[in-house]
């Protein structure tokens, strides 16, 4: 059977059918999802509890993609309530993998000598535990292999591999982030990547972060977008000097303006890119830099706020999105929460995937007073991260409110105690900003809970509420 023959897949096997499944067009596109899908949901009914129950009324036997809709979407929340009846394994445990995040130097090693964990904020409510198995692995690495190329000219090889193929990866760090994750696991993976592939951290004071990448010249960026953002800054400043080929932006919204900024700052390519730790690559780049979704592994379906689809060239309220490799922590109709719009029209490349345009995330980046005289500038990224890996915070916003205040909305964990969790978040904060060269700065607890946004549920978590009257301001 081609669902059995297609439960172990290896990178290579995954690269090579994505492959012929491009070339192969729509029909082969839809065939490949149709055969998937039924494969993944008959586990999901025998194998997780929580599917088990949720499906009880549908009639058994085989299931047609054009019967997606009658599965209920669900829900972040539910599914981490009732994590041991989710996931398929039943030695892969919530306290078990709990405690295996709580050790950040398991960043990269795998649960069970099996499972990579990837812990996410998301942007609506709690923080998510996803398990994935080998075979999401090599469904992530094989389609990285397969469709990655496209945004790559070859012309531009000589150049890269003048910087030594460098890759230069801007991001958080002190978690289990998707892209720490992989990165570490890759190093571990693959020892000669050492030799040319560095983590950069932008919890690092940027000075320091401008000085590494002074000193490292690499190749290939990825980076956040607000980070980016400030990294332009500093290359217009001519504090940062370096010439990468090619930037990938991605975890948020990269803005028309901020990508040609960048395009001229350093001279290269820029590349928008969407994901989901729930379900990676969502999507991957062309060479005009539309996001291809890739629907052969993964569905995606705009809907509404009342869950109606929302036809391709509409804006959506969210997204239900199903992972069809993953089989150890099922995600099927999983909302995500984002506004997003599908192309009508297929895109100009000759890549028959479809394309998707995010609205991503909206963080805004804090300039606070700097020790002497000047500001600091504050990542969204960054000071969301000193905040959320605080143990016992369940949501929060953080909210500059005055030049030097910080005022913080905080939902934490009811047996963690509130005026403690609250203690720990403000010393870490504290620090992070002394850390950051910011003197003077008052870090408060705000009455008010974390308030996400009526109209699609999301909760912005770094928010300035002061007039754009700052000189320094980005444009
Ligand atoms: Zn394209």
């Amino acid at each position: 059977m081609a669902s059995r023959r297609a439960s172990k897949p290896t990178a290579a096997s995954v690269a090579w059918d994505a492959w012929l499944t491009t070339r192969g067009g729509a029909p082969i596109i839809a065939a490949r999802q149709a055969v998937r899908l039924e494969a993944l949901v008959a586990h999901a009914r025998s194998a997780s509890r929580f599917y088990a129950e949720q499906y009880r009324d549908l009639p058994a036997g085989c299931f047609k993609p054009a019967d997606l809709r009658r599965l209920p979407p669900v829900h972040k929340p539910a599914l981490m309530e009732r994590f041991e009846d989710w996931v398929t394994d039943p030695r892969v445990t919530r306290a078990g993998i709990e405690a295996f995040v709580a050790d950040l130097d398991n960043v990269g090693k795998d649960f069970l000598d099996q499972y990579v964990v990837f812990t996410t904020s998301g942007s609506t409510a709690e923080p998510a535990l996803l398990v994935q198995d080998p075979r999401s692995i090599a469904v992530m690495m094989g389609l990285a292999y397969a469709r990655s190329a496209g945004v790559l000219p070859l012309r531009l090889l000589p150049r890269i591999l003048a910087r030594g193929a460098r890759q230069a990866a801007v991001f958080a760090q002190g978690g289990h982030f998707l892209t720490a994750t992989m990165f570490a696991r890759q190093l571990r993976t693959q020892p000669y990547r050492r030799r040319i592939a560095r983590y950069f951290s932008i919890l690092d004071p940027l000075p320091q972060l401008v000085e590494q990448l002074n000193g490292f010249q690499p190749a290939l960026v990825s980076t956040y977008a607000s980070a980016l953002s400030v990294l332009i800054d500093e290359q217009e400043a001519g504090r940062l000097h370096i010439s990468p080929v090619v930037i990938s932006s991605g975890g948020e919204l990269l803005l028309p303006s901020v990508q040609r900024r960048a395009e001229e700052a350093f001279g290269c390519v820029v590349v928008e890119t969407y994901n989901a730790s729930e379900a990676t690559p969502l999507s991957l780049p062309c060479r005009l830099g539309r996001l291809h979704l890739n629907t052969d592994w993964f569905i995606v379906e705009p809907v509404d706020a009342a869950g109606d689809p929302v036809p391709t060239g509409h804006r959506s309220d969210t997204v239900l999105v199903t992972n069809l490799a993953n089989y150890v922590q099922p995600v099927i109709r999983y909302e995500l929460g984002d506004s997003v719009v599908i192309a009508a029209q297929p895109c100009a490349c000759g890549n028959p995937l479809p394309t998707i345009t995010p609205e991503g995330r909206t963080d805004e980046i804090l300039r606070v007073p700097r020790a002497g005289t000047g500001e600091v500038v504050l990542l969204p990224m960054a000071i969301a991260t000193v905040v959320e890996e605080t143990p016992g915070v369940l949501r929060y916003q953080i909210l500059q409110t005055a030049p030097a205040t910080l005022a913080i909305r905080l939902d934490t964990d009811p047996g963690a105690g509130r005026a403690r969790v609250w203690q720990r978040a403000h010393d870490r904060l504290d620090s992070f900003l002394r850390t950051q060269g910011a003197a003077g700065v008052t870090v408060e607890l705000a009455d008010e809970r974390p308030q996400a946004n009526p109209r699609n549920g999301k909760l912005r978590h770094v928010l300035c509420t002061l007039p754009p009257t700052s000189p320094a301001a980005s444009p």
